[in-house]
C-alpha cells in the first residue's frame, strides 16, 4: 500500500492566523489518521514580501500548535530551477509563450472594449482574462511566460477526461469527481521576470516532486484546481487526490481572514493567554487524534 503523504504549504508574506492553523492542524490530523506522512512547505517564491524573518515566527507559530513535520522543509526559493525545467519542457512543446503585455496594456485594452459596452471576461478572481497569443514577443528577452491553455487543452485531446476528485467540498458543494475547466484562467502566467515561476506551476512541480497524494487545502483554491491538473497531463505528473476545505471566516461571518489581521494572528492569541488546545477548539477540530 502506498503511504498517503500529505502537505501544508503556507507562503511566508505575513503572520500565520487562525485560517492557517485550521488548515496546518487538518492536515496534521488526516495524516495521522491514514498512518502517512505530515511534510511543510515555504511557498516563498515572492522573495520581496516572504522574508526570513516571517518564516522563522511561522515555524515557531506552527511547532506551538503542536505540529510536527518532517525535515528537510522543501523551500521554494531553493528550487527556481526545477520550475524552470518544467516551463521549458512547456515551451518546447509550443505551449508556453511569452507575451510583452503589461498589466497597465492589458487594463487600457480591457477599457477600451468595456467603454464600447462590450464586457471583458474575467477569470474566477475577477481579473481580465490574457488577450491572447498574438501578443507574444518569442525573439525578445523578458516579458511574462504564460500557457496557451487552448493549444494545451488540444495538445491533450481528451479534454472530457480531465479532472479530478474532490473529497472535500467547492464552493457550491461539489464533491466527486470534477471535470476542470482550466479554459476559466484564461492563458494564465506560469513565470514573470522578477519571478521566475508561477504559483500554478510550482504548486504542481512540488506536490509531484514531494510524493504528495492528498492536497488538503482551502476552498478558495478549488477553481484554481482546473488550471493544477491541466499542468499535471501535460507535464506528466501524477493527480493527488483534493480536499477543499471550509474557510474560517471574520467575526461577521463575510469575509476569510487576511494576513492583515492582527487580531486573529496566532502570536497574538498566544501573547492572550490562548492554549492550542484552545485554538482547535475555535476551529472545530478535536483535542486529540
Ligand atoms: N501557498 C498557498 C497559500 O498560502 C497554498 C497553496 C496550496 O495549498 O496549494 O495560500
Amino acid at each position: 500500500m502506498v503511504t498517503p503523504v500529505f502537505r501544508f504549504a503556507p507562503s511566508p508574506n505575513g503572520l500565520l492566523h487562525l485560517g492557517h492553523a485550521y488548515s496546518a492542524l487538518l492536515n496534521f490530523d488526516m495524516a495521522r489518521a491514514a498512518g502517512g506522512r505530515f511534510l511543510l512547505r515555504i511557498e516563498d517564491i515572492d522573495t520581496v514580501r516572504c522574508t526570513p524573518e516571517l518564516e522563522a515566527r511561522m515555524l515557531e507559530d506552527l511547532a506551538w500548535l503542536g505540529l510536527e513535520w518532517e525535515e528537510p522543509v522543501r523551500r521554494q526559493s531553493e528550487h527556481f530551477a526545477d520550475y524552470r525545467a518544467a516551463l521549458e519542457a512547456l515551451a518546447d512543446a509550443g505551449l508556453a509563450y511569452r507575451s510583452a503585455m503589461s498589466r497597465g496594456d492589458i487594463r487600457r485594452l480591457v477599457e477600451a472594449h468595456e467603454a464600447e459596452g462590450v464586457l471583458w471576461p474575467r477569470d474566477p478572481d475577477g481579473a481580465p482574462l490574457f488577450p491572447g497569443r498574438e501578443h507574444e514577443r518569442d525573439e525578445e528577452e523578458g516579458g511574462v511566460w504564460r500557457l496557451d491553455v487552448a493549444a494545451a487543452i488540444d495538445h491533450l485531446g481528451a479534454r472530457d477526461q480531465l479532472g479530478w476528485m474532490e473529497e472535500g467540498t467547492g464552493p457550491a458543494g461539489e464533491t466527486g469527481w470534477q471535470a476542470a475547466d482550466p479554459a476559466v484562467w484564461g492563458d494564465f502566467v506560469l513565470a514573470r521576470r522578477d519571478t521566475p515561476t508561477s504559483y500554478h506551476l510550482s504548486v504542481v512541480v512540488d506536490d509531484a516532486l514531494q510524493g504528495v497524494t492528498h492536497v488538503v487545502r482551502g476552498r478558495d483554491l478549488f477553481t484554481a484546481t482546473s488550471a493544477h491538473v491541466l499542468l499535471q497531463d501535460l507535464l506528466g505528473l501524477p493527480r493527488p487526490v483534493y480536499h477543499h476545505h471550509d474557510l474560517v471566516m471574520d467575526d461577521d461571518g463575510t469575509r476569510k481572514l487576511s494576513k492583515s489581521r492582527g487580531d486573529t494572528a496566532l502570536a497574538a492569541l498566544r501573547e492572550a493567554g490562548m492554549t492550542p488546545g484552545d485554538v482547535r477548539r475555535i476551529v472545530g477540530l478535536p483535542r486529540v487524534v
